[in-house]
């Protein structure tokens, strides 16, 4: 849920670099000649054009079931997606500087999860599986963590409601106004609940898809487990160096932390602090 820009790289230098690393040289001419149309620029295109209007459920898309089908020129689903899984991902083939500098746009921290895991890998927007003319198009591929990787449903959405946000095309408003909120359930220790409450104005589909961002990537539990332990912490803190603390100063020490980590709108932590600064109970409990 954290914005990131845009991919400078293009489809045609991911092809190039991809088919350039194929070693067999009569393999590599049939990707050439199947790309050597311009209409890889119109693939591209295409492909921009659906993801800033939410329309990538819609692309042409090839059932589990299909077996390897004839996807684009002479080329099966299979030869389409070795492109990233043999020539585009190893280490030493020459379109891996591609991989690495997709890698480091997210500048190390998922975008997916809002920052809770660490970068390790480029996920497929769209599934390669399903879609693999889009399996090297650099703006079907996020950085993100481990964690959102393996969460990630293997099928992609047939509804626009059902798709999750994308980083690079999706509205600001997604990552610029706040949909993830959090409860005090107050017992011993206190508990933090995430859920959603996206704005009031927002259509039916935009309040589906961050609801469809939230299940998917289980952000429910993942931030819940983050905050637990962040909250023992706060709490030890309000027990000693600021035991003195009327609930009033308490509760605006705990906007101000809020606030003042810089963190994005929907950040868990960002969410929790201000949580806890709105609840009555939790400043004035000792805990
Ligand atoms: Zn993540």
């Amino acid at each position: 849920m954290r914005r990131l820009p845009s991919p400078l790289i293009d489809f045609r230098t991911a092809l190039s670099e991809a088919i350039s690393g194929v070693g067999d040289a009569t393999v590599r001419a049939n990707y050439q000649a199947q790309f050597a149309d311009p209409n890889d620029v119109a693939i591209e295109t295409e492909f921009q054009a659906s993801a800033q209007t939410a329309m990538l459920y819609s692309l042409p898309r090839i059932a589990s079931d299909d077996g390897d089908l004839v996807v684009y020129g002479n080329l099966r689903k299979s030869a389409l997606t070795k492109l990233y899984t043999q020539y585009f991902v190893p280490k030493g083939k020459p379109a891996r500087q591609l991989y690495d500098r997709l890698k480091l746009t997210a500048n190390g921290k998922c975008p997916l999860c809002g920052d809770i895991g660490h970068v390790r890998t480029l996920d497929h927007y769209i599934p390669k599986a399903n879609f693999p003319l889009y399996s090297v198009m650099p703006g079907n591929l996020i950085p993100c963590c481990r964690d959102c990787n393996t969460e990630k449903l293997d099928a992609f959405s047939a509804t626009l409601d059902g798709q999750t946000l994308h980083p690079y095309f999706d509205d600001e408003k997604f990552f610029d106004e706040q949909w993830v909120a959090a409860r005090v359930i107050p017992s011993g220790p206190p508990v933090i609940e995430y859920y959603i409450s996206p704005p009031d104005y927002w259509s039916p589909a935009e309040k589906s898809r961050v609801a469809a961002h939230f299940l998917e990537y289980d952000l429910a539990e993942r931030f819940g487990v983050e905050a637990g332990a962040d909250l023992s912490e706060t709490i030890d803190t309000r027990r000693t160096t600021l035991r003195d603390f009327s609930p009033v100063e308490y509760a605006e020490y705990l906007r101000e932390k809020s606030v003042n980590m810089s963190l994005p709108v929907n950040n868990w932590r960002r969410v929790m602090f201000s949580c806890l600064a709105s609840d009555e109970w939790f400043c004035s409990h000792p805990h």
